[in-house]
């Protein structure tokens, strides 16, 4: 049961599970519902584990159902829907859709090793979300297994269907707390233009920051991607590649307009990296090259993962405030003496601090934790979010209410209950029973 425990967060406080229980049916879900139900024992749905809020952390006594081997896949190319099993992989479902000529464009960094069903529940986005949308504008129906084991099919193939309160968007970003998803409705479209890329390297965050701005003001490129100082070290640390260590950070820009309008996109975005100061531009239309600065992006979190212990955060904030954000964010580095690396979904204003601690330093360990917090503040009170597309889990609960507001958490609270009264689903995840503590915060120094 050990390698259930945890998900890619490394929950300390992650709890011993009584059972774990791999499914190969909605049936099997239901039966365990049931059984969990009749007798109030916990229940933590658990896709690949990949996820990095704690949402799949174990809890004591609690029966971990595990949907990893539940991975069929069925493509329909007449109406460009994908019908799956929830423990499918990202990448598997790509592929599949590949086989049509079809493209599920949802990719987050780890969708080589995520499932569908993990995407769903976290609403996860990815590097070409910016301009193809998140996981839910591409769910169409679910089954859910609810908290007393019936099972519930929500939407269906169809493009249009406002039957009903919408409920198939409530179960999506849900993290487990409402309903075991037990098989997926995904909408495809078709595949995608091979794309150009241009990398830019910048003397100042700054310059940057304000280069994505003006790019996404004029344009919708098909990836805008943000990487500073210590992400860069890190990632040339393992790849080698030649990326230019000096540089605060790095765009990495792709556009799949076709034909002539893709080298007519790639040359504006040149224009604008160079009246934001870029020191270098370099693009490139062989898709297998692009392919490779790619790579160098979603290898980050991994790479930075070899120089300690990490504190993930996923913040986002209205585009104007996403300078203030990466600058306020190296500010409480500096302050906290804490090296944080930033890596950034930045058209979409969607952040990953990536806070690096020695984990037998207790001290460091303790600056870090307060660090963690001041972030989140930080991003509040520029307008933004706690979370983009991670997920609230566990690591991210006492900072929810906060965020929220009494109203809206208590609104929350009231769906949850309808729903799963007995709190057995995925409970200690998103919602406390009671709101948690929330730590007090240095705001003066995260914001000046
Ligand atoms: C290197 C790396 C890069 C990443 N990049 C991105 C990125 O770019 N974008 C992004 O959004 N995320 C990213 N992630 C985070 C993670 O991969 C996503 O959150 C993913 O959606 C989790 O899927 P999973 O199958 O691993 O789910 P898990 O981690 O197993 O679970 C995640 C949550 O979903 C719930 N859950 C899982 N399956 C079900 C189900 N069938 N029914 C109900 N609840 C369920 C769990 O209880 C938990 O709350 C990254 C992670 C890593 C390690």
């Amino acid at each position: 049961m050990e390698a259930y425990r945890r998900d890619r967060a490394n929950d300390p406080n992650a709890g011993m599970p009584l059972a774990v229980v791999r499914a190969r049916s909605t049936e099997d879900v239901q039966v365990v519902v049931r059984i969990a139900a009749s007798r109030g024992v916990p229940i933590v749905p658990r896709g690949a584990g990949s996820g990095l809020s704690g949402g799949s952390s174990a809890v004591d006594g609690a029966i971990i159902v595990s949907l990893d081997r539940m991975r069929s896949i069925d493509i329909d190319p007449s109406t460009r829907v994908a019908t799956v099993q929830p423990g499918a992989f990202n990448a598997e479902v790509k592929a599949a859709a590949a086989t049509h000529g079809l493209w599920y464009p949802p990719d987050p960094s780890s969708f080589e090793f995520c499932s569908i069903g993990g995407n769903v529940a976290t609403n996860a986005g990815g590097l070409c979300c910016v301009k193809y949308g998140v996981t839910t504008d591409y769910v169409l129906g679910l089954t859910v297994v609810l908290a007393d084991g019936r099972a519930v099919r929500l939407g269906g193939p169809r493009l249009k269907d406002v039957a009903g309160l919408s409920l198939t968007k409530l179960f999506v970003g849900s993290e487990g707390t409402l309903g075991i998803i037990t098989e997926v409705i995904l909408r495809l479209i078709p595949a995608q233009l091979p794309p150009t890329t241009l990398v830019a390297f910048f003397p100042t965050l700054g310059g940057a920051t304000a280069a994505v701005l003006a790019i996404s003001s004029r344009m919708r490129p098909s990836m805008l991607e943000f990487m500073d100082r210590t992400s860069i070290n890190a990632v040339e640390d393992e790849t080698r590649m030649g990326l230019d260590r000096d540089a605060a950070a790095v765009l990495i820009v792709q556009t799949d307009e076709p034909g002539a309008h893709a080298a007519e996109q790639i040359a504006k975005v040149e224009e604008i990296c160079n009246q934001n100061g870029a020191s270098e531009c370099y693009s490139t239309d062989d898709p297998e090259e692009g392919e490779a600065f790619i790579h160098a992006r979603r290898v980050a979190i991994p790479s930075v993962e070899k120089k300690g212990s990490l504190l993930l955060e996923d913040v986002g904030v209205p585009l104007p405030r996403l300078g203030d954000l990466v600058m306020g964010i190296e500010r409480i580095s500096q302050a906290r003496q804490v090296p944080i690396a930033v890596i950034a979904h930045a058209g979409d204003g969607n952040t990953h601090p990536l806070l690096v601690f020695d984990p037998r330093d207790e001290e460091q360990k303790a600056r870090a934790e307060i660090a963690y917090g001041e972030v989140m503040n930080l991003a509040t009170s520029l307008g933004g979010t706690i979370t983009g597309e991670h997920g609230v889990g566990r690591l991210k609960r006492p900072w929810l209410p906060g965020y929220l507001g009494e109203d809206v958490l208590e609104l929350n609270m009231r769906i949850k209950a309808a729903l799963d009264p007995q709190n057995i689903l995925n409970p200690g995840a998103v919602l406390a029973e009671q709101p948690a503590v929330v730590r007090e915060v240095d705001l003066a120094t995260a914001c000046h």
